[in-house]
């Protein structure tokens, strides 16, 4: 690829996660993400291979529970770009991913339940997002539902979040009287009509609201209306790409996801505004996205994505340079060269091999057990991508095989669940007890069940006596020493091969910190 191609290419992409509330139409405007990035790839009609689904739930536990635990990628062009759409898990149990997830995008969409407005989760992730000043564009969905008054939610969302939000379009009333959205910029109406849900609505626009169309639209509501929106243009920001791209203002768009209504708006206004591939830090340097050097970094790895493969992915952000099939790349933390011949792509939910991939892309690398989240590839440079983050978990227990034959496949199991990131293991110092660890309770369910199903491992998951775990590191190696031996009993080594401390309460934890200062506590590690 010549210079001028891969920086054609870089610019067209658009990587983004969702954010939101669970139920608050996450799922939902996936698919009609995908419906309008499936239709265009076959010219204009609707016509997805296997119908357009939203390819994302894949374990059997996700489909009784109705909830993602695993976090997948979609790739689909739309108006000569190429969008990357990496899902997030939708449960909060599940945030670590989450959070790790937000490093590898360059920007998101937070939807929002119109009748809800601001809920804790959405809250928490803009706080993740606010980490790296990541651009936000808004989504208020169903207001084919009776919803709150959408200038309180606006207000909401600036009060809560603590960002400007500059409306772009508006809705003209809500819920059996939802007639559709007006945009403030271009004085246009979008008319909602309902059923058209599963298909690529008609874009049916009147310009300009004081046109004897808008009037016989919106009947007795238009003086109202008309009133409204003067109110809005008056009293909210105008919208700023600047603003925006520094992470401070959010452009709002309305609509109902359910109807797929609106969303062709908020996606024509994402491809527009949102930011091209943006570069990353590494321990030695900035590095810029429209480099020619191949770099990128694990940032999640997943096991049995398709029942078939029965195999594991890590999926990879390309951070500069191009990915071509067969390539040589390094794996940094080992030092190993590797060629990649069988990387695979996630177009529209199928997957794919893929020939070549650029900075933005998600390629995912068929692991064998060598490869680690944050791990970083290149092509030949020993730098290594930082702020990939890992949890101190806050839940513990302890495992108990029913089979003690099992043992070598317990920890063969656990090893590799933990490299995915899925729970953290724990062998302490002083017995042979395994201990497992947590973000959220969930995980255990999700642990237990994938051992069993996987390794055939049946255990019973006990309370233990520990409260929160620290990773210690001391650079002087004497003291380091002696702290090891008056702690043995708090302390264990990681699945990583980490010293970690493990406190049976939190007081436990103070008073370790104040008797042993030379000894740093981590509640986050970097891979
Ligand atoms: P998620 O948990 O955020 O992924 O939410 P889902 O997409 O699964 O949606 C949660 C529920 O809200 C489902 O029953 C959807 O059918 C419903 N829903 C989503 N969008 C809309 C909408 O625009 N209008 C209405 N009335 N319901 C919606």
């Amino acid at each position: 690829m010549s210079n001028t191609v891969l920086l054609k290419n870089i610019e067209k992409r658009r990587t983004f996660a969702i954010i939101s509330h669970p139920d608050a139409g996450k799922t939902t405007i996936t698919e009609k993400l995908l419906l309008f990035g499936n239709a265009i790839q076959v010219g204009g009609t609707v016509k997805g291979k296997k119908g357009p689904h939203a390819k994302s739930d894949w374990m059997s536990m996700e489909q009784e529970r109705g909830i993602s635990v695993t976090s997948s990628v979609m790739q689909f062009p739309y108006k000569e770009r190429v969008v990357n759409l990496l899902d997030t898990p939708g449960h909060e149990d599940f945030s670590e991913d989450t959070y790790r997830t937000l490093t590898a995008v360059d920007s998101v969409l937070m939807v929002i339940d119109g009748a809800k407005g601001v809920e804790d989760r959405t809250i928490k992730l803009m706080d993740v997002c606010r980490l790296r000043d990541t651009p936000i564009l808004s989504f208020i969905n169903k207001m084919d539902r009776d919803t709150r008054d959408p200038i309180e939610v606006m207000d909401e969302i600036e009060d809560v979040l603590k960002i400007a939000a500059a409306p772009i379009n508006w809705p003209l009333g809500m819920g059996k009287e939802f007639k559709g959205v007006y945009n403030l910029y271009t004085d246009t109406i979008h008319v909602f009509k309902s059923g058209q849900g599963h298909t690529i609505p008609e874009d049916i626009r009147i310009e300009g609201l004081d046109s004897a169309e808008a009037e016989a639209l919106l009947g007795e509501y238009i003086d109202d209306i008309r009133d409204e929106i003067e109110l809005v243009r008056g009293a909210t920001h105008e919208f700023s790409q600047e603003e925006y791209l520094a992470g401070r203002m959010t452009p709002v768009f309305f609509g109902t996801a359910l109807g797929n209504f609106g969303v062709r708006e908020m996606l024509d206004g994402f491809v527009e505004w949102s930011p091209q591939p943006l570069g990353r830090d590494t321990n030695e340097r900035f590095i810029e996205s429209t480099e020619p050097e191949f770099s990128g970094f694990v940032f999640k790895i997943q096991a049995n994505m398709d029942p078939k493969h029965r195999d594991r992915i890590a999926f990879m952000r390309v951070c500069s340079g191009v990915y071509s099939k067969g390539m040589k790349m390094r794996h940094v933390r080992i030092g190993k060269d590797v060629k990649v011949s069988d990387a695979v792509t996630f177009m529209a939910g199928d997957r794919e091999s893929v020939e070549q991939a650029v900075a933005g892309d998600i390629i995912g690398l068929h692991n064998h057990g060598t490869i680690q989240i944050g791990d970083t590839f290149t092509s030949g440079s020993a730098l290594k991508f930082t702020g990939i983050p890992h949890f101190a978990p806050e839940l513990f227990r302890r495992i108990r095989l029913k089979d003690p034959l099992k043992t070598k496949a317990l920890q063969k199991g656990l090893q590799q669940l933990s490299e995915e990131g899925s729970t953290q293991v724990f062998f302490p110092f002083n017995n042979n007890d395994i201990v497992v660890g947590a973000v959220g309770v969930l995980q255990f369910e999700v642990v237990a069940y994938r051992l069993k199903d996987e390794y055939k491992v049946e255990a019973i998951y006990e309370p233990v006596n520990v409260a929160t775990a620290r990773w210690v590191e001391c650079s002087d190696t004497k003291k380091l020493e002696q702290f090891k031996n008056k702690c043995a009993d708090n302390l264990c080594i990681d699945g990583g091969g980490h010293l970690t401390y493990l406190a049976p309460t939190r007081v436990n934890l103070s008073l370790a910190e104040e008797r042993y200062p030379e000894v740093r506590f981590r509640a986050t590690r970097e891979h």
